[in-house]
């Protein structure tokens, strides 16, 4: 595969890849829905206006994210190249991180240069791994998480509802008197997931595969409360499909498939290989 230069992807769109897959909890999942839920408990679920309940793709995209940024602080991946600012990793709390990429540019650090044009260039080139895939505050990330729609039938229209106490976040201990409750779906609900990544070059499809196998193990948990053991899941079902955009037919074709069937037929034989075949040219065995 011909990469393309990291920071030139949004000037050439050479491929699409996209991986979905079946989310299913293997503990309970609490994703607040924040304002406006129509829950008789202190926190609701996210939910559709039918009632049905979600995982915002943002929510899955920030716990990948995190996980990735500490996983860059591994030696043997930041060689590889895949370095991470630690752009918004946990910051006093917690174990003290050590950023393998020097602190990436904002928008107010280009404002400070005499020169933005000069500026850009410069700034969008030094972008660290975790930053062009997931996004930073000068440009777009090149990962796209869809919502994961609940699969109807691993989900009977049910929510818990759990008893909480305060709970102090310097101490970790409970705190007298503050009581709450809240919703939470069922472990066993499924949900459907589907992500997209543009023009990767070679570091970033490693990190991508790193991430679904992660995934696949269980070892990332989403939504709330994952400290009392929600959110746990494991990824399963994967397909892999890899879009070439090189030409305008190639381009065409691809719009064509979905328009006929909603899919592209470049699924992959073998997603799993193919996961670890990134994995591998991330990581060379010398
Ligand atoms: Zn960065």
């Amino acid at each position: 595969m011909s990469d393309t230069p990291r920071h030139e992807w949004t000037l050439q769109m050479s491929r699409r890849i996209r991986i979905t897959g079946r989310l299913r909890m293997t503990s309970a999942l609490h994703v607040g829905g924040g304002v406006g839920t129509t829950s008789i408990t202190d926190a609701g679920v996210v939910r559709h206006a039918d009632g049905r309940p979600y995982i915002p793709g943002s929510s899955l995209k920030g716990a990948l994210r995190s996980h990735l940024e500490r996983l860059c602080q591994v030696e043997a991946l930041a060689k590889a190249g895949a370095n991470s600012c630690l752009l918004y990793a946990p910051g006093k709390k917690g174990p003290s991180w050590t950023p393998t990429a020097p602190a990436c540019p904002t928008p107010g650090w280009i404002e400070n240069k005499k020169d933005a044009t000069a500026a850009k260039e410069e700034d969008f080139s030094s972008l660290c791994a975790t930053c062009t895939l997931f996004g930073s505050p000068i440009l777009a990330g090149k990962i796209r998480i869809g919502d994961l729609e609940v699969v109807e039938e691993t989900y009977n229209g049910d929510v818990e509802i759990r008893d909480g106490v305060g709970i102090n976040r310097d101490t970790g201990r409970a705190v007298d008197g503050v009581k709450f409750d809240y919703e939470v779906i069922p472990s066993g609900t499924a949900f459907a997931f589907t992500l997209d990544v543009d023009s990767p070059d070679a570091v970033e499809r490693g990190l991508v595969a790193v991430a679904i196998r992660e995934l696949q193990e269980g070892r990332i948990s989403i939504g709330g409360k994952t400290t009392r053991g929600l959110g746990h899941c494991e990824l399963s079902n994967i397909a892999v499909q890899d879009d070439d955009f090189s030409s305008i037919e190639k381009m065409a074709n691809y719009f064509n498939s979905r328009a006929d069937n909603g899919t592209s037929d470049r699924k992959v034989d073998d997603p799993n290989d193919t996961i670890n075949q990134w994995i591998v040219a991330l990581l060379p065995s010398s």
